[in-house]
């Protein structure tokens, strides 16, 4: 249930953005979402209705782009995807090392915003 403070933010940011453009209306808000994030996209659109209610969001739909989980090797500095379902014996496809830090696919973030 974490999706809740995620579309908090998000939403905040939708509406500076709203107001400063001077926007009527928000129809659609694009967002990338990195896999490890473990968003459901469903309860996302749930709780974005519900925080957007008799705003100028209000009935906006999300469009969500899942971005890949990148690890980077710290034995040789390669850079590799890893699949979410098969996180338990990650090895870098270069070297073999098992040692890496995530590069990206914790991070949420607004692509576009469709108003009128
Ligand atoms: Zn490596």
């Amino acid at each position: 249930m974490h999706e809740l403070p995620v579309i908090n933010s998000i939403l905040k940011v939708v509406m500076k953005h709203a107001v400063a453009n001077n926007v009527n209306k928000v129809v659609a808000v694009h967002l990338k979402v990195g896999e490890m994030c473990d968003l459901e996209e469903k309860w996302m659109q749930d709780y974005f209705d519900y925080l957007a209610k008799g705003g100028i969001a209000e009935g906006a739909r999300l469009v969500v782009e899942k971005t890949p989980v990148v690890m980077k090797c710290d034995n040789c500095g390669a850079s590799f995807n890893v699949d979410t379902k098969q996180t338990d014996d990650i090895a870098c496809p270069d070297c073999g090392g098992i040692k890496y830090s995530m590069v990206s696919g914790r991070e949420y973030y607004i692509t576009n915003m469709e108003a009128i």
